[in-house]
């Protein structure tokens, strides 16, 4: 690892970029936000991410709680396991998503956000889940403990894997006769899509550096993780910032900051600083673990492993399969954004998107992270992992973990079985040593 002097802000013990500052204090800002919601009048939805109607949101001055995004970050805080303990106590059997669990214990032990601030009530339940039904159990959960309206957006999952003329006209005529009303009548605020069309404006001009960020890995050396970095990175384009002009701020200053790591020939910046010699190039499927996610971070670093795709960072949208929103048919483009993150797709689709990523990228391997309790990215991994193998002539790998159980996260076993994976990778082929300071 090297240090080098330019561009970054100095913390604690790891020096971070402007954009990862500024990343955090968006993130902050938001929670700050909704802590103040109710002394400042402002009206509170609860959502998701896949799928989620950020600029229609935003459109109705309403404040989103995203509840994967609480449950993550209580996971990186280490508070997710006394959460879910509180959840099976009221009867969640193991089996259930662990997001759930923690998102209700953290709801029965008084609804404090992972910052510390109490997270305010929802005014509005907006159910516009793609591609896991477990969503829809979730917020009835949610419904049993709030008084407020729920809308419900049934988003067509892409059997075929592509989206239909008119299966986007039914999203549409749901967004008109379902989501628009309950906004309207939780707000008091008329449907406005003038200013619904200048968000999605400025939501097209984020994604554009977005994608050029993710792209950047097609770089050698990488200038990015684009999985253990990457989850960074989506943070405001999937949540509270797509459409906003600090949205537009975070991504133009993250590109400019890759974009001279390129010119410079530099690998990702690492919790322990730079990596100076990427070894591994790695595609990696499913999430990753929050509550031990430096420790499974440096598991790859330490070994010179760097992720250059994912298809965790296309939960919340494929742009870098040329999507972008389209201010001149608001709802159409809303309707086609829904179906089309990676958790609407059926297992070819990920299977191709996945192979693409592999050449694209020039990986040297793939890796699948099952998780246990989400039943969405797990169900056929191992059918992906095949086909992959068999068209790619790659061997893959494959670990198990958690999203916020820290019960099963066994550090020992993953890091034995990701050791003994790149070994085998360099055991078929010797691994050039790419990149160092230009
Ligand atoms: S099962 Fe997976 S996709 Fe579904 S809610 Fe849980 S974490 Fe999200």
């Amino acid at each position: 690892m090297s240090t080098r002097p330019d561009a970054k802000v100095a913390d604690a013990s790891v020096e971070k970029e402007q954009s990862m500052v500024l990343q955090k204090q968006l993130i902050a800002e938001h929670y700050e936000a909704l802590s103040r919601a109710r002394d400042e009048g402002k009206k509170i939805v609860y959502t998701f991410v896949p799928g989620n109607l950020t600029e229609l949101i935003d459109c109705f001055d309403l404040l989103p709680v995203l509840p994967e995004i609480n449950a993550l970050q209580s996971g990186m805080r280490k508070l997710s396991g006394g959460y879910i303990s509180e959840a099976e106590k009221i009867g969640h059997s193991e089996d259930v998503c662990t997001y759930v669990k923690c998102d209700i214990g953290m709801l029965k032990k008084g609804n404090v956000g992972p910052t510390g601030k109490k997270l305010p009530e929802p005014d509005l339940l907006l159910l516009s889940y793609t591609g896991c039904f477990t969503f829809m159990k979730w917020f009835e959960l949610l419904q049993q403990e709030y008084d407020c309206p729920v809308a419900m957006l049934h988003v067509p999952y892409q059997a075929d894997g592509r989206i239909h003329a008119h299966q986007v006209d039914y999203v549409v005529q749901q967004l008109r006769s379902e989501v628009i009303p309950k906004m309207e009548e939780v707000t008091g605020r008329r449907y406005d899509e003038e200013r619904l069309q200048q968000s999605l404006q400025r939501s097209a001009a984020a994604e554009e550096d977005f994608v050029a960020v993710l792209e950047s890995a097609r770089n050698i050396p990488s200038p990015i993780d684009a999985y253990f970095g990457g989850v960074f990175y989506i943070g405001p384009i999937f949540t509270a910032f797509r459409g906003t002009q600090a949205g537009i701020d975070y991504y133009r200053l993250l590109r400019r900051e890759i974009e001279a790591r390129v010119e410079a020939g530099l690998g990702p910046i690492t919790p322990d600083g730079p990596l100076d010699r990427e070894r591994f190039r790695l595609v990696v499927e499913g999430p990753p673990n929050w509550t031990s996610f430096r420790e499974f971070w440096k598991m790859f670093y330490e070994e010179g492993a760097v992720v250059v795709a994912s298809s965790y960072t296309k939960v919340g949208g494929l742009y870098d399969r040329g999507f972008r929103h389209d201010a001149s048919r608001p709802l159409e483009t809303l309707a086609e954004y829904c179906m089309g993150c990676y958790t609407n797709l059926g297992l070819p689709s990920r299977v191709d998107l996945l192979e693409r990523y592999v050449r694209d990228y020039s990986a040297d391997g793939f890796l699948i992270n099952s998780v246990k309790s989400c039943n969405s990215f797990s169900a056929g991994q191992l059918l992906i992992l095949r086909q992959l193998e068999e068209r790619t002539g790659m061997p893959g790998g494959f670990i198990e973990s958690d999203l916020v159980d820290p019960r099963y996260f066994s550090a020992a076993n993953i890091k034995n079985r990701i050791e003994s994976y790149l070994q085998m990778l360099a055991q078929r082929g010797k691994q050039p040593v790419r990149g160092g300071p230009a």
